[in-house]
């Protein structure tokens, strides 16, 4: 294998960091209102903040409570947690986080397995779901849960077509199966396709999304479902150590991102949009994965993921090898304009000199 060489254009001193929108620090603004924040101890329900992120959440998307967590993980974890009993099997995409990217959660956290479908860049469909579903037999695992990932990671970004997720649900409430949504970038989904929070929240048992990623917060996650649910996951959440207490400096920023964060990810989309129309053309790649939200995916030609991404480097950008072939550049609220522009100057030198 070899690399291609770079043109001139290099500047030390700017890093543009794609590696993820978890990279994100929060803004003078979010910051002042972290600091502005009421607390209490949330352990007890005592942290007004928090109280009120979580209100906000569940409100958003009609759903009767929400229980704010420190991760994404966690929150996955622990709906898997509530919806399953130990020898009971999850059905999601064979690329989805919770299986891919947990630490083997499932496993560990629920005594469960897992069915992984092969889907269409991390989508999986009605009639696979329900092919998937085991008979109730007694050599069989029981199947108990649905997970689906929107917009989903490994998938690019990809978002859901809603009339699928609409087709998915008719299959678990057909086999009494809860259905659960890693919405981590849920909201970049929603922008992409001009929906609401509403129907997801008619349409999924649980729901978890994420402050850290594109919203920008430092830290955080929210599960959202019915008050039942909740107060269940509240105790699985003490069980896992994910109980904090005066938290609301952190819910502040997440009261503050959906406040003013949500609107701006058409940017981060647009950015991506132009780095994947601008890859589409090197000589060094081979395939770029449709871009429909801030992830960019492409596939490499003669030069492996990880040598790209060095040589990426040596121009003071930060991407991530995601597969021996597979590049990976994340937009966020960090990344300007004129990044964006520099970053696409680069990748058109990359096959210069
Ligand atoms: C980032 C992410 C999560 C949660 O990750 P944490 O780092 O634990 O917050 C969950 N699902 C998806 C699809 C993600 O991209």
């Amino acid at each position: 294998m070899h690399s291609p060489k770079f043109g001139s254009i290099t500047n030390k001193h700017m890093i543009i960091d794609f590696r993820s929108d978890t990279v994100t620090r929060p803004t003078p603004a979010m910051l002042e209102a972290m600091m502005k924040a009421t607390v209490g101890d949330d352990v007890f329900g005592e942290d007004p903040a928090v109280n009120e992120l979580e209100q906000t959440a569940a409100t958003l998307f009609g759903k009767e409570a929400a229980l704010f967590c420190p991760s994404g993980t966690m929150t996955n974890q622990i709906a898997i947690k509530c919806h399953t009993q130990p020898g009971d099997e999850v059905i999601c995409d064979a690329d989805a986080h919770i299986y891919q990217y947990e630490g083997g959660g499932i496993a560990a956290n629920s005594g469960a397995s897992v069915k992984l479908l092969p889907g269409d860049r991390g989508r999986i469909n009605a009639l696979q779901v329900e092919q998937a579903i085991q008979p109730d037999d007694v050599h069989r695992p029981r199947t108990s849960l649905v997970c689906v990932e929107n917009t989903s990671n490994r998938g690019g970004g990809s978002c859901y077509d809603f009339e699928e997720l609409k087709k998915i649900k008719q299959v678990c409430d057909n086999n009494g199966l809860p259905f659960h949504i890693d919405g981590a970038r849920l909201f970049n989904a929603l922008v992409a396709k001009n929906e609401t929070p509403r129907p997801y929240g008619e349409l999924f048992d649980s729901i978890s999304i994420c402050l850290s990623k594109s919203l920008g917060c430092p830290v955080g996650s929210l599960l959202l479902g019915d008050a039942r649910f909740i107060k269940k996951a509240k105790r699985v959440r003490k069980l896992f150590g994910g109980g904090m207490r005066q938290v609301g400096y952190l819910a502040a920023a997440g009261i503050y991102a959906l406040q003013h964060h949500i609107e701006r990810l058409s940017e981060d989309h647009e950015h991506a949009k132009m780095i994947g129309a601008a890859l589409q053309t090197q000589t060094y790649v081979e395939r770029v994965m449709p871009v429909e939200t801030n992830i960019v995916i492409f596939e490499t030609k003669e030069t492996s993921a990880k040598d790209l991404v060095a040589l990426l480097k040596d121009q003071s950008i930060l991407a991530y090898a995601i597969a021996p072939t597979k590049v990976r550049l994340v937009l966020h609220l960090d990344i300007t304009k004129e990044m964006v522009t520099r970053t696409i100057q680069i990748l058109e030198n990359l096959k210069s000199a």
